[in-house]
This record gives structure tokens, sequence and C-alpha cells, in this order.
């Protein structure tokens, strides 16, 4: 526990330089053609690309807080390609659609890639893949099954026995793995979330930060946003407001507030470095149904986070709850036993967010207000790549059309809905024990887990 005894509590990724300075608040009535609620990814990625796609469109983005301090700018930066928050979920819930959806996925990623060149967007941007590794031999053999899955489509998957995965990163932990060498880049959060918004407000987007929409109501032609000492009245509106889904009733059923949260060291010297390996730089994920994730960063830091997932009784959400002593201690002793050669090594920062999860596990999309709202959420924490995608959605959604995405079985379905509190809190916490207790036996999924698999009802780390 000394080597979190210095840790400062905020996320590592907002405490760097270069935050864009606030807008002012909302304090008139404003008209557009399109308001954003919402500056995280899915928003600042919705009114860019509406942008985009016509430039005459007036688009103004309303954002309680500014842009990026929730879940978009501090996450662990793992930008997939995946839209279904990984290639077995997706597989077991859209396997008439899994090429398509691999395929849109890709394009996505790629067309991040192209948009933070074009934009000159500097967020470390990276295309490293991600290696799945397994610390237990249920999960060699469930790794296995995922490598055949994924080659046998075409996926660019390289099967990495216990040898081949400690030559790429030296863990006493690890008993083999899976590299997906193209699914994934890493980008620095925060600095992707700035660049997005500065390249929207390059293009003409208007902010309003520190702004909070309480109330939607309709008008004639289209939505009346109301805040605190303003009001926009918008012919379309996107909703993207990730985990704080109050404004639209109907989100409250689908989507859940879970807490996840992250450590990060101080940079490594090129000799701790060397004692690991790392040459590749993946982004890296092990295979529990309790999962950590973790990252080095441009100076060689190392994210480390994820595995203990929590959801506070009746849903709060509160700033009180971005940091969880006991869980920090626990991903440190994980730490310790993961990388032992790194003992002494010490964590500069600490943090946790909200992550706004659903029962698909991958992003809904849907419409509201007579088509006039557009709404996507749900990621549950795989969004940085994903929210993109979504904002195509909602874009396609409030034109109406029938496009390639509307179409999508994806796109048109919805996640189970969680039932109501309080019967909800006993669900979740029946999930996590359930889960926490496969994972210490051999993988073996108790007759809960195995009836919500049937239901397609899921909880995931
Ligand atoms: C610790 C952590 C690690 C993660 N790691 C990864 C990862 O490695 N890879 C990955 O893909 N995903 C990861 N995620 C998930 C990812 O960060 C999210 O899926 C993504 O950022 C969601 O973006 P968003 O724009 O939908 O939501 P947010 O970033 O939460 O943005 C929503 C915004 O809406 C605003 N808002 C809400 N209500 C209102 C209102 N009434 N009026 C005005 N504004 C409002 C909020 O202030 C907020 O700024 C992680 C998340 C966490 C918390």
């Amino acid at each position: 526990m000394r080597a979190l005894a210095d840790a400062i509590p905020e996320p590592y990724w907002l405490r760097q330089p270069g935050a864009p300075e606030p807008a002012d608040p909302l304090t008139t009535a404003e008209n557009a053609d399109l308001a954003v609620i919402g500056a995280g990814y899915s928003g600042l990625w919705t009114a860019l690309l509406a942008k985009e796609r016509d430039p005459g469109r007036d688009v103004v983005v309303v954002e309680a807080g500014t842009a990026g301090w929730a879940a978009s700018g501090r996450n662990g930066g793992f930008c997939a390609a995946s839209l279904t928050h990984g290639f077995d979920n997706g597989l077991s819930r859209f396997p008439g659609e899994m090429d398509t959806l691999e395929r849109l996925g890709r394009r996505n990623l790629a067309e991040i890639e192209d948009t933070v060149r074009r934009y000159d967007i500097d967020c470390d941007f990276s295309r490293t893949g991600e290696l799945h590794v397994a610390t237990a031999g249920w999960q060699v053999r469930e790794l296995g099954a995922y490598h055949a899955a994924a080659a046998g489509r075409g996926l660019d998957v390289r099967l990495l026995d216990r040898d081949a995965v400690r030559a790429e990163v030296d863990s006493p932990t690890y008993l083999g793995g899976v590299w997906d060498r193209d699914g994934c880049a890493m980008v620095d959060p925060a600095r992707l979330v700035w660049g997005l918004r500065r390249a929207c407000a390059d293009l003409g987007v208007r902010f309003y930060d520190n702004t909070r929409v309480d109330r939607i109501d309709t008008i004639p032609g289209g939505l009346r946003l109301h805040t605190l000492r303003g009001r926009v009245d918008a012919r379309r509106v996107a909703l993207a407001t990730g985990a704080y889904g109050n404004l639209l009733r109907r989100l409250r059923h689908y989507v859940i507030p879970v807490y996840d949260y992250a450590l990060m060291t101080e940079p490594l010297t090129a000799g701790r470095l060397a004692a690991v390996g790392w040459a590749n730089r993946q982004g890296i994920g092990d295979s529990g149904n309790q999962f950590h994730y973790y990252r080095l960063t441009a100076d060689n830091r190392i994210l480390w986070g994820g595995y203990d997932a929590v959801y506070y009784r009746g849903g709060r959400i509160s700033t009180d709850h971005d940091q969880r002593t006991a869980t920090f201690h626990l991903l440190a002793r994980h730490f310790a036993e993961t990388f032992p050669q790194l003992d002494g090594l010490r964590f500069t920062h600490k943090w946790g967010g909200v992550i706004d999860a659903c029962s698909r596990f991958s992003g809904f999309y849907g419409t509201a207000h007579s088509g006039r709202l557009a709404y996507a959420a749900g990621y549950t924490g795989l969004g940085v790549g994903a929210t993109r995608f979504g904002a195509n959605v909602m874009l396609d959604l409030l034109d109406g059309a029938r496009t390639p995405l509307t179409t999508l079985k994806l796109v048109r379905s919805k996640p189970i809905p969680f039932p109501p509190e309080p019967v909800r809190t006993g669900v979740i916490q029946l999930t996590r024990w359930s889960i926490a207790q496969a994972d210490r036996h051999d993988g073996r999924r108790n007759l809960w887990l195995r009836t919500l698999d049937r239901v397609g009802l899921g909880f995931d780390s």
C-alpha cells in the first residue's frame, strides 16, 4: 500500500495541460438546427459529423460541466473497433450480422484515425492492437475458441502460447493469449476530447458549458431545451448524456450507472520497462469475467484499471464515488502480482468514473419526441470508438432516412430492461457475487448466471 501513498485522487488525463477554456454558460434564448446535449465523445462526434455532413447546419452543444469531464476524459483510452463490446458478445447476440458489424467497426476505427490526422488532434493515437491474456486454464480454452471464431472470419488475430505471450509482455501470471492486431488503438482520452472540441469549434459549432438541460418540451417545428438561465429551440436534438439518463424516462429502464476505477503509475525507467518487455505497446486485457485492462502511456507510465465494477445502491451517481480506497488497494495488489519485477514502482494518480451499462453491453439507439430527438447510450465501458458509430446512427435517425445503419438489428433492437429498484440492486449484487465465484471456480457459471445467459441479460466488469 506504500505504492499508493502519494497518489493524487484525480484522473491523470484531465490534469494534463491543454484543456480548452470553458465556454460561457447559456443565459439567453437561442435557436439551432441541431442541439446536442452532452460534450463527451458521443456529443462531440455528433456535432462534428453533423457539420461535416452539412456545413451550413447550425449546431449548438450544451454541456452540464465541461467537455470530457465525465467518462470521456477519464477512461483507459482503448479505442476499439468493436461495436458490440467485443467479438464474443457480438457473435452471441447478433450472429447473422456479425460480419457487417465487424466491417463497420473497422471502418469506424479507420475513420477515427483519419479524423485525428485531418484535424491534427494531438492525442497519441497509436494502432497497437490489443493483447487478450489468460491467467487461468479455463481462460486459455476460451481464448482458443475466440481465436478460432475470429480467425475463421478473417480477422487478424494471433494465438500465443505461454512463452510467446510472455515474450510480448512478461508476467508470471500469463498462461497464453490472443493478440488482436488491428482491432484497437490506444489514445490519450482527454486530449482526444479536447481535440474534437477544437475541431467542432473551428467548424462553427457553438458551445455552452456549465449549463445543465433540465427539461425538454415539444414546440411547433422542434424541441425546447430548458436550462437554469436560458433555453435553446432546436429543430432536432441529439441526446448524448452517457450514464446521466434523466432527461428521457425510458433510458432509466435500460441504463445503470456502474463505477469503474483506475490507477496510473509513475513513468517506468528504461530498465524497468526492459524487465516487462512490451515492445509492441499493445493494450492488454485479462480474460476473467472480472477483468483488468492496462496499457502504456506515451511517457511509459502504466494505466491499470477495471476488475471491481461497482453499482451503488439505488443507482446513485456522486463525485463521492470517484474515490474508493478498497478498490484502489485491490487493484494495487493485483498489479504487484502481475508485475512482481516492478516492485517499488509508485502510483501517481487514482480515480473512478461512471459507465453507462446496459444488459447487452453494447450501445443502443432510438428516437423520442416524434423523431425529433435521437439518443445513443449503453456503451458499457467500450464507448471510446463506438460512440462515433453511434453519432452517425443518431444523425441518420434524425434525418428519418432508412440507411444501412438504421436497418441493422443492432440499431433496431433494445437491451432487456433492468428490473426497478429495490429489486435492481439485489439482482446486480447477486450477479456480481456469482461472477466472482465463477472466476474462482474455473469459469463455471452457477444457476443464476446460466439463467441470465439464457435470457440475454448480463453484467460485466
Ligand atoms: C474509468 C473508465 C475507464 C474506461 N475505459 C474505457 C476504455 O478503455 N475504452 C472504451 O472504449 N471505453 C472506456 N470507458 C467508457 C467510455 O469512457 C465511455 O463509453 C464513453 O466516454 C461514453 O461517452 P459519452 O459521451 O456517451 O458519455 P460521457 O463522457 O459520460 O459524457 C456525457 C456528458 O453529458 C453531460 N450531461 C449529462 N446530463 C446532462 C444534461 N442534463 N445537460 C447537459 N449535459 C449533460 C455530462 O456532463 C457529460 O459531459 C471507460 C469509462 C470509465 C469511467
